[in-house]
């Protein structure tokens, strides 16, 4: 008899079917969801180039300590929780570094499993179910990657879930009073999982008096506010702004828990770079809390990789390199903001009847077109442009190359 015998192959999702016409696809064009610039090729920013140039050969190869690189974690938490931050000053912050924006997520998780193992997670409809999305002219996405969901991971830490109301799809915008009302009948002291900016995958975030409403509301019912953050200063393209729900809640005198990825807001993907941290009461609250958090890393990974959190520290710590990189993320941003704006004016001049307001309206990598299943399918079959089913558009990976073919497109199947 087999030892694995039993093991039957994971679930398949059901957007496998793109994947493997991705893989297939012999364009050298194809991209998986993450940025590219306007020729549809993959962007390492001149200020991680220059970290690396200033890293070499000076770095030594020992492990960091366990929760990380101390240098990394204090520019991380300048960036979440602002410069001059009390809570800094105060040492009430319990941060380590993580295996980037999932690997945070997962950390809290068992962390809340383990301290408060009676409580839920209540998490957005839709959230980040990050299949691959990108679309392009004959190519796309893969990237086992983007099969991660909040969802997963919360169930895997064995954390019970809820989900809130978030996306109206009838205006393509939030469903405000829908929110608003599942946060009021949550029990008291509910955990809630937010996405601090851009939102995966609607692309639609509340407007700042919303955001403070919703904060007023959570202290009325003291719920615990966990902000996933994968985007802080891809969206706006000012990490500052798209700090500001964050920002609204320490105001407002919460708790709270951060998770950061320097994925998407310094291209540094493949590297795991990000961060874990949890606002407590007292710094001798956060030095139990950390010490905890490092413990349930300790078995499952020991530390956390080097490389990406020099880069980093080096580029967050100096001026120079930080200004870069506030350029460049700007650049970023703002190149997916006009491919928002090009793609609904090309809509427009071809004379679609449908209003594109929400494309502009939108922010962040994702739009959600509001496109159905059949459109999509027509879509791919006759004019090879590839996304996902529900409609979502990765804009990221629209160029000025490809924008009037794309508009196009989409003209063809919905008037
Ligand atoms: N959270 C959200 C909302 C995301 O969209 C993503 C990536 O797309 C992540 C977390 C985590 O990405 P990573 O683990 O690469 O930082």
């Amino acid at each position: 008899a087999s030892w694995f015998g039993h093991v039957e192959p994971a679930a398949k999702d059901p957007i496998l079917g793109v994947t493997e016409a991705f893989l297939a696809d012999p364009s050298p064009d194809k991209v998986n969801g993450a940025y590219r610039d306007d020729n549809g090729r993959p962007v390492v920013l001149e200020c991680v180039r220059e970290a690396e140039r200033r890293i070499a050969g000076n770095a030594n190869m020992e492990y960091l300590p366990m929760g990380g690189s101390m240098k990394m974690i204090e520019e991380s938490l300048k960036l979440a929780y602002g410069e001059d931050s009390e809570f800094l000053k105060d040492k009430r912050i319990a941060a380590v570094q993580a295996l980037s924006g999932t690997g945070a997520c997962r950390l809290f998780a068992d962390f809340q499993k383990r301290f408060l193992p009676d409580s839920q997670i209540y998490i957005p409809t839709p959230t980040w179910s990050k299949f691959p999305s990108s679309f392009l002219h004959l190519s796309v996405i893969a990237n086992p990657m983007f099969f991660l969901s909040h969802h997963n991971i919360w169930r895997d830490a064995r954390v019970p879930q809820r989900t809130f109301t978030y996306y109206h799809p009838e205006s393509r915008g939030l469903d405000f009073a829908g929110l608003m009302n599942d946060i009021q009948n949550a029990q008291d002291g509910s955990f809630f999982l937010l996405h601090a900016c851009a939102h995966n995958p609607t692309g639609v975030d509340p407007s700042e008096e919303q955001w403070r409403e919703r904060s007023f509301q959570f202290k009325a019912k003291k719920h615990f506010p966990f902000f996933d953050m994968a985007y802080q200063g891809f969206a706006s393209g000012d990490p500052e702004r798209d700090a500001k729900a964050i920002r609204i809640f320490l105001e407002d005198g919460h708790q709270i828990g951060c998770a950061q990825s320097y994925a998407k807001n310094m291209g540094l993907y493949g590297q795991r770079a990000g961060c874990l941290s949890i606002l407590c009461d007292d710094e001798m609250q956060a030095v139990a809390v950390k010490s905890q958090l490092q413990q349930i890393a300790r078995p499952m990974y020991s530390n956390p990789p080097l490389h990406g959190a020099l880069i980093v520290s080096t580029i967050l710590s100096d001026p120079e390199l930080k200004n870069l990189w506030l350029k460049e993320v700007k650049g970023m941003a703002d190149r997916i903001i006009g491919m928002r704006k090009a793609l609904k004016e090309n809509l427009e001049s071809l004379g679609s009847s449908l209003s594109w307001e929400h494309i502009t309206n939108q922010i962040g990598m994702f739009c959600h077109s509001g496109m159905t299943p059949e459109q999509v399918d027509r879509l791919t079959n006759e004019f090879h442009i590839y996304m996902t089913r529900n409609g979502r558009i990765s804009m990221a990976g629209v160029t000025s190359g490809n924008v009037a073919y794309l508009a196009n497109a989409i003209h063809e199947v919905t008037k």
